[in-house]
């Protein structure tokens, strides 16, 4: 779990994922991958060659602000605590999104990522910004766009906030919802629902990624949860690869 803690040791309130993005490059330094940056500042970043790619996406900021903690385990459970004691919130969302990227960038061999700043609201600021200034010719070349972005551990969201479709029932493959104790579900607003507001027309979900609490300063992670949210997103990318012929 040392690139979990190291992520979650790394403030990234939104605004100033400048460290994050480092970091995260750096742990997929030796991928040879296609890496681009827009304007705003949200990554793409490819691996292998394709035709068409599976996408997966997380957001690089957090809400909280920069304050002294020590990550603590136990039994199954992650958080950070305070010198006093109180709990102070890790930035599992979307920090759990990120480790589960990064080691997919390592296992898979064909992949799209998308990695966007500024998803959380920041005072009187709408959230998604990221998401709305980008370029959705990023997204031109992928067969869908999964979030690794949502509470829990077994929820896979196909409607967002204002329902908002992003994907039918039957996109998901059951074989592997069934697997992985997953279902589909509504959910709130992330940077998929605002993509497919901006006129996405490939399916996209959000899926649970294993922390609990967000945005509160008991956040945690349940780090069984986060694992199986792993190799869920994992069998999911295989079986496209597979099914696609793409690997
Ligand atoms: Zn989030």
């Amino acid at each position: 779990m040392e690139l979990l803690k190291a992520l979650y040791n790394i403030n990234c309130k939104s605004g100033r994922e400048g460290e994050i993005k480092a970091f995260f490059l750096q742990q997929v330094a030796d991928l040879h991958l296609k890496i681009e940056e827009d304007e705003f500042g949200n990554l793409f970043l490819t691996k292998g060659v394709a035709r068409k790619y599976p996408c997966v996406t997380a957001h690089l900021d957090e809400v909280h602000e920069t304050s002294p903690f020590r990550i603590v385990e136990e039994a199954s459970g992650i958080f950070g605590e305070d010198e006093l004691g109180n709990m102070t919130g890790i930035g599992a969302d979307d920090k759990n999104g990120l480790w589960i990227i990064i080691k997919l960038m390592h296992d898979v061999p064909v992949l799209k990522v998308a990695l966007f700043v500024e998803e959380e609201k920041k005072g009187d600021l709408a959230g998604c910004r990221g998401s709305k200034a980008c370029s959705l010719k990023q997204f031109e070349n992928v067969l869908y766009v999964l979030a690794v972005d949502r509470k829990g551990c077994s929820e896979v969201v196909i409607n967002g906030k204002g329902y908002v479709k992003l994907c039918d029932a039957s996109f998901p493959p059951a074989h592997l919802l069934q697997q992985y104790e997953y279902e589909c579900v509504d959910g709130g607003k992330t940077d998929v629902v605002e993509l497919k507001m901006r006129g996405l027309s490939v399916p996209c979900c959000n899926i649970s990624c294993g922390y609990y609490n967000a945005h509160k300063s008991d956040e945690y992670t349940n780090i069984l949860h986060l694992r199986k949210a792993y190799a869920f997103v994992r069998a999911w990318v295989e079986y496209t690869l597979e099914t696609e012929k793409l690997g």
